[in-house]
């Protein structure tokens, strides 16, 4: 595989599916149909914005498969957004939704802009002109978007009230990851890291790695990154390392995430979001943020964006311990490095999974208009969280894979299960 194929999302996404359906000997047809996405819905549209003029805008939906369950998963805002990159995260989704066993397909949208660069009414027009532009493929009972990178329970909120005000009636069913006060769930904002944390402690149990005192290296100090980093910290953890876009800090003695956290909401001044490069202290040393992936540690915890653990720098992570809370952060090339040099990889589609979890959750409450205790949800989400862990671990044991495959595997299985008993239409 060349590096530019590698660093395709969706060409990757595929070799993935490729690797599980090969050892599950998946019959042609079912091939086909999984490998590529259902539906693809690509928008233009113009936005005004505060000077008075306006910009056309791009941006994508992708509906990879809806055979277990309504299509489910988040929105991007980012420069960087691609048709391939929209399409691999959205059969993630669907891979993700069927390793927890949740009743959902998998979905991803993305508009290619700056929000960094964008005053905050630009960002509510340019999202309720989104919303109204892939209305005619969403719904609480077909697809039901949810925050992701540069997006969050304010978006969430705004497209919750488009969708409403077009059918006349509240609808908080068409969208997860709002705010409690309008139907969210309690939890949803940790939920991600919850999740990885989770797995993160059943992996170290296997491994006999005491997470007391283990090394931790964090990449992207975001929802996922920052909340995962303050879990393992709170439980003994030594947080050595962080990185943002603006790159990395690095402490062998270890930090406190939250007081890196304080630190950059209180010099975020002119920067919106802050970073962690701007947090002082006796002994950290800046590196860059690619250096936070190799540095000495033993768990690392990529929590960025895809296509960050690559052939050129696998053969250099220290960590034997690599939970991936990002979609996509390791390349199928990387995966191979990894695996023959003896680290356990968590793959994305069953560390993150807490997220789209409890994302279920709020959606079962919205439709129920019954509401759950923040007990209820942890609870629930550990429950559906160990048991995913135990049965993914024991499918690539069973195929003496690496834990992504075996994920792979036990996803495709079911997705391709559900499939096949609905039979093709007409
Ligand atoms: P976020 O926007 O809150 O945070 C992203 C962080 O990553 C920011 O700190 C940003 O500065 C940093 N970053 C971006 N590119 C980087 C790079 N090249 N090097 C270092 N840092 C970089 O986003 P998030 O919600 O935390 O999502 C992060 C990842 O987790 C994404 O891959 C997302 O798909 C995945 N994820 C998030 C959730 C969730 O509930 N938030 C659920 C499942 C998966």
């Amino acid at each position: 595989m060349t590096t530019q194929l590698a660093m395709n999302p969706f060409k990757v996404a595929q070799a993935q599916f490729d690797r599980a359906a090969d050892q599950l000997r998946l019959d042609d047809s079912l091939r086909q149909i999984l490998r590529e996405p259902k539906r693809e819905l690509i928008v233009h549209f113009p936005v005004q914005m505060d000077d008075g003029s306006s910009h056309t805008f791009t941006g994508y939906r992708v509906q990879h498969n809806m055979n277990r369950g309504p299509a489910k998963g988040g929105i991007r805002y980012s420069p960087d957004v691609t048709l391939d990159e929209v399409r691999a995260l959205a059969m993630w989704m669907t891979w993700k939704c069927a390793t927890v066993d949740i009743p959902f397909g998998g979905a991803k949208g993305g508009v290619i802009c700056d929000p960094k660069t964008m005053s905050d009414r630009e960002i509510e027009r340019l999202t309720r002109r989104y919303a109204t532009e892939i209305e005619p493929i969403i719904g609480p009972f077909v697809d039901i978007p949810a925050p992701d990178v540069n997006t969050g329970p304010r978006e969430m909120a705004w497209i919750m009230d488009t969708y409403s005000m077009h059918h006349g009636h509240p609808i908080p069913g068409v969208i997860t990851g709002k705010p409690i006060e309008i139907g969210g769930a309690q939890g949803r904002g940790s939920a991600t890291a919850d999740g990885v944390v989770i797995c993160v402690e059943s992996a170290a149990r296997h491994m006999n790695l005491d997470l007391k005192g283990a090394r931790v290296a964090v990449q992207g100090f975001g929802n996922a990154g920052q909340i995962a980093a303050s879990l393992l910290h709170a439980r003994g953890a030594k947080i050595v390392a962080l990185s943002d876009t603006q790159g990395g800090i690095y402490s062998e003695r270890g930090m406190d995430p939250d007081s890196v956290n304080r630190f950059k909401q209180e010099h975020a001044a002119g920067n919106r979001r802050g970073t962690v490069t701007t947090y002082t202290g006796s002994n950290i040393q800046h590196v860059s943020a690619m250096d936070v992936l190799t540095v000495p540690c033993d768990i690392l915890i990529p929590a960025a964006v895809e296509g960050q653990i690559t052939s050129e720098n696998a053969g250099q992570i220290q960590a034997q311990l690599i939970a991936e809370a990002a979609n996509g952060p390791t390349t199928l090339e990387a995966d191979d490095i990894l695996f023959k040099r003896g680290v356990t990889v968590i793959p994305d589609i069953l560390a993150n999974a807490g997220g789209v979890t409890v994302s279920y959750f709020e959606w079962v409450q919205d439709l129920q208009r019954l509401f759950w205790d923040l007990a209820e949800t942890r609870q629930r989400l550990g429950q559906i969280m160990s048991r995913a862990y135990d049965s993914v671990a024991a499918m690539a044991s069973e195929h003496h894979s690496d834990l992504r495959t075996g994920a792979t595997m036990l996803a495709v299985q079911r997705v391709a299960t559900a499939t096949r008993m609905l039979g093709i239409y007409p």
